[in-house]
């Protein structure tokens, strides 16, 4: 999914000097395909609608194409806004900016997120370039007047489809109506409902279309499996047979680190004290935890402080560990894009990974071919769903 073109190098996309020494600095040398694709279009200021698989580099596509459009004047402060669908996700691309951006005197990169203070971030509005955010808190100080958005040239919509579902889609409808009219938009993801083309129709007039997917929208480096549990009457022995399986798991395949995911926030949780009271150290991560909890667990994983995190779909997108090497689906998604996401945790930028099902004989299993049904839908092969035998 990331073979990389012989010979083609980031100065081959003539970006500028300090672009360049920041992606060197930061370990970075040949483009990504999807990078390749898109940067050069989107830096002749075309809106682009960026599709390819998870964890093949489109955090990089925006941040160059943005540092490259920067103009840095004193009098016209914020000239790009991404939003994201969830906080981690805002301040994991931050982090991506200041790496890659370290070469650009002066250059602010600020984060605005829900769940920490709006004082500071007032604060924080008065003096930044770039500014990446969740839709609530950029909205809120938009209309605040804190985020003045009139010199913004270029608008990112990261998860676009996540972004224009239900919850968000009144936020970013009033964010687009504060922007300038003329400005540049790129919106990316790994999954694009049919529905979101006449929706992105309304915001950008021809859009470029990049494609990097090739086949299927499964990584190739990435199997799936599944293990089936026999019915049982009750929720709580349904857990308990699921819980067995869950550490059978852990403890027969070798991973380096592991996300295990389920469907309820009291879920993870419970699932990560039993873990822990097992023997097996982990943490969790839920929406119903506060926001500097929430940062924490990310850290801790991306840092390798913890092997194995429980979580709700708060982290099914966009969350970039890189040893994420093993996902278990300890409840079966609501559907097949939740599901390609989630799975997208593992097998980072080509990396190798496992998914694993947990699912009980009935709906549960139906449901789960149904989904693998759905992603075949596209594909032109899927893995074959094999039962997981512990060896
Ligand atoms: P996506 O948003 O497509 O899911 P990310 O932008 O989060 O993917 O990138 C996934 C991983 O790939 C990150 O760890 C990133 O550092 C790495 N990566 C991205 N582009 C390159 C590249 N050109 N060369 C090497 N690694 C890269
Ligand atoms: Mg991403």
């Amino acid at each position: 999914d990331v073979t990389v073109v012989e010979n083609v190098t980031f100065e081959s996309l003539l970006l500028s000097e300090n672009v360049l020494k920041g992606l060197k600095k930061s370990g970075f040398k040949k483009p990504s395909p999807v990078q390749l694709k898109a940067i050069p279009v989107g830096r002749c200021g075309f809106d682009l609608i960026v599709k390819s698989k998870s964890g093949t580099g489109k955090t990089l596509v925006f941040s160059i194409i943005a540092l490259e459009s920067l103009k840095l004047k004193k009098d016209k402060l914020l000239e790009v806004l991404i939003v994201s669908p969830t906080r981690e996700i805002a301040v994991q691309s931050q982090e991506v900016f200041k790496l890659i951006g370290c070469y650009f005197e002066d250059l602010k990169v600020e984060s605005f997120i829900g769940g920490l203070s709006l004082a500071e971030d007032k604060e924080k509005c008065k003096i930044c370039n770039i500014a990446v955010g969740t839709p609530g808190r950029i909205k809120q100080l938009i209309s605040l007047k804190s985020l003045n958005t009139n010199s913004i040239r270029l608008f990112v919509l990261d998860e676009a489809d996540k972004l224009m579902e239900n919850s968000f889609r009144n936020d970013i409808n009033e964010i687009y109506n504060s922007l300038p009219p003329k400005k540049q938009i790129i919106t990316t993801s790994a999954t694009y409902p049919n529905q979101l083309d006449e929706f992105l129709s309304k915001y950008m007039l021809s859009p470029t279309h990049i494609n990097a997917e090739i086949d299927s929208p499964l990584l190739l480096g990435l199997k799936q499996f599944v293990v089936i549990t026999k019915p049982t009457p009750t929720v709580v022995q349904l857990m308990k047979l699921k819980t067995e399986e869950l550490v059978k798991i852990i403890t027969n395949i070798s991973f380096t680190q592991c996300l295990v995911f389920s469907n309820y926030q009291t879920r993870a949780e419970s699932l990560s004290n039993i873990l822990n009271q097992k023997g097996w150290p982990s943490t969790y991560i839920s929406a119903a935890q506060t926001q500097p909890q929430r940062l924490e667990a990310v850290n801790k994983l991306k840092d390798f402080k913890c092997r194995i995190m429980l979580s709700t779909d708060l982290t099914a997108r966009g969350i970039d560990a890189a040893n994420v090497d093993l996902v278990i689906n300890y409840d079966i998604p609501l559907d097949a894009m939740t599901y390609l996401h989630r799975m997208g945790r593992a097998g980072r930028y080509g990396s190798s990974g496992v998914c694993i099902n947990l699912a009980s004989e009935g709906p549960d299993l139906l449901h789960l071919q149904e989904i693998l049904g759905n992603i075949g839908g596209t594909a032109l092969s899927i893995p074959k769903l094999t039962t997981f035998n512990g060896s």
